[in-house]
């Protein structure tokens, strides 16, 4: 299958160039992942509960909000396939890619699907830190999603630990603390990263405790197979003393990977693996493949800077796609059309432009 603009990705950016790409008549498709990286469609959103800061809504629950988008996305025309790409070779135009079978990351199937141009919002995953014993309660007290997995009977009533100090672990703690007896969050400095406003909420909370300067060590709990986590070793890095405080579940917020393995060698990326685009853009170091989003935002990282450099990729797609094709010269051998790449003034042709090139 051939599509003149593909879309990697489900988040804000990739709903909202959908949108755009719809609205220009580019009929883009939209691979939204089968549970890509383990994150459901619809991104990093629907991970949460409360998005407050999303303009037009008060308050909207973060899938709530992602229905929307993607249902936006679908009424504008845009084709959504719930697959995920798995791989993708961009040495040359068209840019080639292949599927993962539905819910299988590990082999690919065999057609080869192409795009003259490809926008990448494949987005983030939430950061393990590889604790001791972190592998073995896995699912069994240890967590990376608190929305996902903190209203589980395990965790009702019972200590839980958040680790990070960003907005996502105030939001974690402040999510659990309403059915846990206590929430203690583990922050590595003297200080949080998350905005003000967001770290009033931890220290009104008379259920969290906030222990600074302090690091996870190890996973402790039930021996066997289906054990669940019981404690956790935790060391003061100021004073070196290390203790282990009871707790049934443990849920990191530390921060997020970009999702860019499937672009290793073939697109610039910073030492985080952020994908590197032209300042003010969102063009990658390969002409005609742009990216929005997490995917390479370290600074910024909101659904609203998301969705807003996803409008970008998509008025750039389109500009790039109506400087290549605005010549299609027949074949004359077997009637098939061939395209004509470069600028039309090169050779002297006189282009019959379908979108405003100076966009
Ligand atoms: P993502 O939301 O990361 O989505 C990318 C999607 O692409 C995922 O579904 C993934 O599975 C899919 N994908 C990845 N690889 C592939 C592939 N190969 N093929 C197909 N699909 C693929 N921001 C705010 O503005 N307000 C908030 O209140 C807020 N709360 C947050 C709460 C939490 C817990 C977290 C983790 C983040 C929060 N953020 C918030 C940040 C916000 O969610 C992100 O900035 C935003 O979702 C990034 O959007 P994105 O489109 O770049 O990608
Ligand atoms: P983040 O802002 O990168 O914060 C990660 C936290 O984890 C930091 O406190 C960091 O400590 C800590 N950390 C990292 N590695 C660690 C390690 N090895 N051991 C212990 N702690 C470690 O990530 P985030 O909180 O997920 O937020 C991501 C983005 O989403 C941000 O832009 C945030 O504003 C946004 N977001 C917004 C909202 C909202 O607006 N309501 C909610 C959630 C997220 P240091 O500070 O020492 O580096």
């Amino acid at each position: 299958m051939h599509r003149k603009l593909v879309i990697i990705g489900s988040g804000p950016a990739g709903h909202t160039a959908a949108i755009y790409a719809s609205r220009a008549d580019l009929q883009p498709i939209l691979y939204e992942g089968f549970l890509a990286l383990g994150i459901a469609a619809g991104g990093q959103l629907t991970t949460t509960d409360e998005v407050e800061n999303y303009p037009g809504y008060k308050y909207i629950k973060g899938s709530e909000l992602m229905d929307n988008m993607r249902a936006q996305s679908e009424a504008c025309g845009t084709e959504i396939v719930s697959q995920t790409v798995g791989k993708v070779d961009l040495s040359k135009r068209p840019f080639k890619y292949w599927l993962h079978p539905m819910g299988d990351e590990e082999t690919l199937e065999e057609e080869t699907h192409t795009a003259d141009a490809i926008v990448i919002a494949t987005g983030a995953k939430a950061r393990r830190l590889d604790l001791a014993g972190e592998e073995k309660y896995w699912g069994n007290g240890v967590s990376a999603c608190a929305v996902c997995d903190g209203s589980l009977p395990i965790f009702r009533e019972k200590p839980l630990v958040v680790i990070g100090g960003g907005d996502s672990a105030v939001e974690e703690a402040s999510y659990l603390a309403k059915k846990a007896s206590k929430v203690t969050v583990l922050v590595r400095r003297d200080v949080l990263r998350a905005s003000k406003a967001n770290a009033r909420r931890l220290s009104s909370n008379p259920k969290i405790e906030v222990q600074y300067n302090t690091q996870g060590v190890e996973v402790k709990g039930d021996e066997g197979p289906r054990g669940l986590m019981r404690s956790l070793v935790i060391k003061n890095s100021r004073t070196g003393k290390t203790e282990e405080i009871p707790a049934n579940g443990l849920f990191y917020a530390v921060g997020h990977e970009p999702a860019t393995h499937l672009f290793n060698n073939q697109l610039k990326m910073d030492e985080d693996g952020y994908l590197i685009t032209t300042p003010g853009t969102t063009e990658t170091s390969v002409p005609g493949v742009f990216a929005a989003g997490d995917v390479q935002d370290k600074k910024y990282r909101q659904a609203i800077t998301s969705a807003g450099s996803g409008c970008m990729a998509a008025l750039e797609a389109e500009k790039f796609l109506a400087e290549q094709d605005d010549v299609d010269v027949p074949n004359g051998i077997d009637g098939e059309t061939q395209v004509k790449k470069g600028k039309p003034e090169a050779n002297g042709d006189v282009p019959e432009y379908k979108e405003n090139p100076l966009l």
